[in-house]
């Protein structure tokens, strides 16, 4: 316990960037407790992990702030070591709750390359208004690294689009399984197919869903729950209740998903959450779903309006795959990030720009904490404390354009 509440005060100081003055410190407490072996080593590896990222503050004396610190440290040195007394009775075991419990982040990655591309668009193989050939070439001449062409209930096969592929620029195969469940519509976006799904007509918004995520896992593909507000579609309670699937729609560009929901329904982003809280791991995506490139007024879909950023290191059409698939992507509607970074007891993120404000989202949608940066390319870290389930982030830039990064399981070590 004592360990645990020196290393998070610790983190606590450092706002973000780990103040090597705060962990001087720390140091200087655990050796004048005698602190056990793991709290050493524990604080060892914040250390490393100040040396290891770029924009940590460089080393200042360990001096000037001491005042406060003191203060602070008085209250956590006045907190009892735990006795190293052999328990002897049943009353010892609350010995046992104050003993060392270390938590981490289920999964650890560093990405800084993106590959940005869009994973719901329409051509006029359905009810868009541009052949699919220039669909992708609007994604291409946008500087996207990847589109997909998702008609209704239509397969547009790659294969005959190739010759658009560049070393930059690749297309992956999809389709948006358009479905009625109870008389509304459901629809499952299939990603990076080779084949035609089709739709379907149900008595439940959850057969559906359950129907239309299994036939995209059977044919290899990636299963998206889209826009689960269109027409009111898919609830909440259909989203528990059927089968998860790998992706939901979190935010839409077309302008008739209202993706905020109302009095009555709540918002995607609400929905995600309420899956994460329920233990399904889904990742939340930012799609066009474009219809127009030639529109006639606002409220037609147009492209470029919300994307995700994958975590590959090249525009390689497997590589793209295996990561969305896995959900290792950051989603976008304009705000930008330079790199992301989640450690065992770390959630790091670098913003583009200054003024962005970012906050970590745990259970039920909860904000765990919020900072913001005042400069371009500033670290924002988040330390787990052990009490969340898992933790995630939503950005929000000068300008209000937000960016989703995918949640992380928090698990005991
Ligand atoms: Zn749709
Ligand atoms: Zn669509």
């Amino acid at each position: 316990m004592l360990e645990s509440r020196l290393s998070l005060w610790a983190l606590r100081l450092s706002s973000g960037v780990v103040s090597s003055t705060a962990l001087f410190l720390v140091l200087s407490a655990c050796m004048t407790l005698s602190m056990p072996v793991p709290a050493i080593a524990h604080t060892e590896v914040l250390l490393s992990a100040a040396v290891l990222l770029p924009t940590a503050a460089p080393a200042a004396p360990p001096a000037a702030t001491a005042p406060p610190v003191l203060e602070q440290q008085a209250t956590v040195l006045s907190t009892p070591a735990p006795s190293s007394a052999a328990p002897t009775s049943d009353e010892a075991e609350p010995a046992l709750v104050d003993a060392p419990r270390r938590f981490g982040f289920a999964r650890a990655f560093d990405w800084s390359t993106f590959q940005r591309g869009n994973i719901h668009a329409h051509s006029n193989e359905s009810d868009g208004d541009s052949d699919p050939r220039a669909v992708y070439l609007w994604y291409r001449s946008h500087g996207y690294k990847f589109a997909a062409v998702t008609d209704h209930n239509v397969f547009v096969d790659p294969e005959r689009y190739r010759d658009l592929e560049r070393d930059d620029f690749v297309l992956l195969g999809g389709e948006e399984v358009t479905m009625k469940g109870a008389g509304r519509p459901v629809h499952i976006n299939a990603l990076c197919t080779k084949q035609r799904i089709a739709g379907g007509t149900f008595d439940t918004a959850e057969a559906a869903i359950e129907s239309g995520v299994e036939r995209v896992l059977a044919v290899g593909g990636i299963p998206l729950v889209n826009h689960p507000n269109f027409d009111w579609g898919i609830d909440e309670h259909s989203l528990l209740t059927a089968r998860s699937a790998t992706l939901i729609e979190i935010f839409s560009g077309h302008p008739s998903v209202p993706g905020a929901g109302d009095q009555r329904h709540p918002s995607h982003e609400k929905m995600w959450d309420s899956l994460l809280t329920s233990g399904r791991d889904l990742m939340g995506v930012a799609v066009d779903d474009a219809h127009h490139l030639h529109p006639l007024n606002e409220a037609q879909s147009q492209p470029g309006r919300a994307w995700i950023e994958v975590f590959a290191a090249t525009p390689n059409r497997e590589l793209i795959c295996d990561a969305i698939g896995k959900g290792m992507m950051y989603a976008s509607n304009g705000a930008k990030l330079d790199r992301i970074a989640v450690t065992h007891d770390a959630y790091e993120l670098w913003p583009s720009a200054a003024d962005t404000v970012v906050e970590f989202v745990g259970d039920g949608g909860r904000v765990l904490a919020k900072s913001s940066t005042s400069e371009v390319g500033q670290r924002v870290t988040y330390r787990t404390e052990g009490q969340e389930t898992y933790v995630r982030a939503r950005i929000v830039d000068g300008e209000g354009k937000r960016a989703w990064t995918p949640p992380v399981r928090v698990t005991a070590l």
